[in-house]
């Protein structure tokens, strides 16, 4: 009994201090003095999305997520998404029909990209720009 309880404890105190960890290096990250974790930039939206931004987000958080330094861009249009996310190292963009141009930094270098095929686009762009080995 008094084994179990100390085994809670410490789970207790492992789990707090794996929170306490992340919320740390969150705020650290927030404020740029220590970089864990690949950053995102998306805009909220509005009439002018005419893709499933936050899809596409989660779909480009989820597989980029461990690139420490690397900004990715998901913006909802080509009117102000390409000076919004103007840091971005790479960026999506959506298009009036739906699709997606992809950016490294502020020049388009594939465009009419299915949103689908986002996460595989930047794949093969980091890749190519050595990100990946
Ligand atoms: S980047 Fe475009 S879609 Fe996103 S909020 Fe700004 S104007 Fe709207």
């Amino acid at each position: 009994m008094l084994e179990k309880r100390i085994q809670g404890l410490w789970l207790e105190e492992d789990s707090l201090l794996v929170n306490t960890t992340e919320i740390s290096f969150g705020f650290l990250q927030s404020a740029g003095l220590r970089i864990t974790r690949t950053e995102f930039i998306s805009c909220p939206t509005c009439a002018r999305t005419s893709f499933e931004l936050q899809k596409v987000l989660h779909e480009v958080q989820n597989h980029f997520s461990g690139m420490p330094g690397l900004k990715i861009a998901v913006m909802g249009c080509v009117v102000n998404g390409p000076g919004e996310m103007a840091d971005a190292d790479f960026g999506f963009v959506g298009t009036a029909t739906g699709k997606l141009h992809l950016y490294k930094a502020k020049t388009p270098i594939i465009k009419n990209i299915e949103p689908s095929q986002a996460v595989e686009k930047l794949t093969q762009i980091l890749r190519q720009y050595g990100y990946f080995k």
